[in-house]
């Protein structure tokens, strides 16, 4: 069913809406084109899915374009993504040609006659080389930017240099080596959407049963693609150390993004990491992707872990705070923007599975405390990382571009 602005008003209240339909009567029947490299797993396709249908119901033409790769391409884009984060790659003239190549065709399939071009991570960022340049471009990258390899930083800051505006998703990404606007606008969630709305008592039991989730234990869990940069291998020494001392369950669930082939490979890793207690039942492995299943693993979970090395901003966090599951994470990314340490949950340095497992278990121990930290996780991402926010801070960018 098609989505409305007004149907948030019960959980935001009427001055946001008031707000938001003010700072979108300059931008009433703008056309706006997003274009991203997935349109369905991960961050990305889950915002845009929210966010443009809202565009469009508060007077906007909002559009959504999926760029064509091959599997070379994204296996390049990839690692191009991997190397923003920081590690390390073998830039050939051949990865370069496959990227650009890809964009240029892209640029014949598609015709952008929009009044602003949106560009989500670095998949699409050379499409404007190809397309004459008739509007606001914005380069949006969603990935943790604080330490881009830096011969690849080097190349693409020769696309980026053709932007009107980068928006990033925390202060810590800003660059000093690029003259462009740079503006920070945090992610969010949609509570109406079947991941995050609510869900009674039948339907939980239904889904846990269908995907073989037994409920006899207190269940910490996962959820996240089969990716280097979640470190699933990581969450299993946690678990093994919680288990341990107490009776529970580990669910890793992670099912995979179109425009991600390394999946399968971290998934096999990880299975032939957990082999004996995957065998034994006590961690499941889930790779279906069902918005359903991860709703209810969020809130049926005593805790969440977000074990990142690297995280963008982690929309898993603001889900299952939003559930009032209390979250132990990495300090790392956008992290603690959402997870407040001791208030909604706790933040551990990454690699310290010691501390990660006893605050685990502190919070197994505690329903007081449980409850306590979820309250509170619930009312922060209420007041900072809900799509309405995102929208208004969308609106707010578009009307300084206009
Ligand atoms: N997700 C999902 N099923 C899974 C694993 C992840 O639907 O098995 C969703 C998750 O709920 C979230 C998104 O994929 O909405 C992941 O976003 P996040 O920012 O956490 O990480 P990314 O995958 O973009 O790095």
């Amino acid at each position: 069913m098609r989505k409305r602005l007004d149907d948030y008003r019960d959980i935001v209240g009427d001055e946001i809406l008031f707000g938001i339909f003010k700072k979108a009567l300059k931008l009433n029947g703008k056309r706006i084109v997003h274009i991203n490299s997935t349109a369905m797993g991960g961050g990305v396709a889950e915002i845009l899915r929210s966010l443009i249908p809202l565009m469009n119901d508060i007077g906007m033409d909002a559009g959504w374009r999926v760029i064509h790769g091959t599997q070379d391409f994204y296996n390049i884009t990839k690692k191009f993504h991997n190397a923003l984060q920081g590690e390390k790659i073998n830039l050939t003239k051949l990865k370069k040609q496959i990227y650009e190549s890809t964009n240029e065709d892209f640029s014949f399939f598609t015709h952008l006659n929009h009044d602003f071009v949106i560009i989500h991570d670095p998949q699409p960022l050379p499409l404007i080389r190809y397309r004459s340049k008739q509007q606001p471009w914005v380069w949006r990258c969603h990935v943790d930017l604080s330490e881009p390899n830096p011969d690849l930083w080097h190349f693409l800051k020769l696309f980026l240099m053709r932007y009107d505006m980068m928006i990033i998703s925390n202060d810590k990404y800003k660059k000093a080596d690029i003259p462009i606007e740079q503006k920070i606008v945090f992610p969010s969630i949609d509570p109406l959407t079947v991941k995050n709305m609510d869900i009674d008592a039948a339907t939980t039991a239904k889904v846990l049963k269908k995907f073989g989730v037994p409920t006899d234990k207190p269940l910490i869990t996962q959820i996240s693609r089969f990716d280097k940069w979640k470190d699933p291998d990581g969450v299993i020494e946690i678990f093994k150390r919680v288990r341990s001392a107490r009776d529970c369950r580990l669910v890793l669930c992670g099912g995979a993004a179109s425009d991600d082939p390394e999946g399968i490979i971290i998934y096999e890793k990880t299975v032939k990491k957990g082999e004996e207690l995957i065998k034994r039942g006590e961690i499941i492995m889930i790779t279906a992707v069902s918005d359903v299943l991860v709703n209810v693993l969020q809130r049926e979970s005593s805790v969440i872990i977000q074990n990142s090395k690297r995280e963008g901003f982690g929309l898993t966090i603001a889900e299952s705070l939003w559930k009032e599951t209390p979250v132990v994470a990495t300090a790392v990314g956008g992290i603690p923007l959402q997870v407040i340490d001791g208030k909604n949950g706790y933040l551990v340095a990454t690699g310290d599975y010691d501390t990660a497992a006893e605050r685990i278990m502190k919070i197994l121990d505690d329903g007081e405390l449980r409850k306590e930290l979820g309250k509170n996780g619930k009312e922060h991402i209420r007041k900072h990382f809900l799509i309405t926010r995102l929208l208004s801070d969308y609106l707010d960018l578009l009307n300084e571009l206009r």
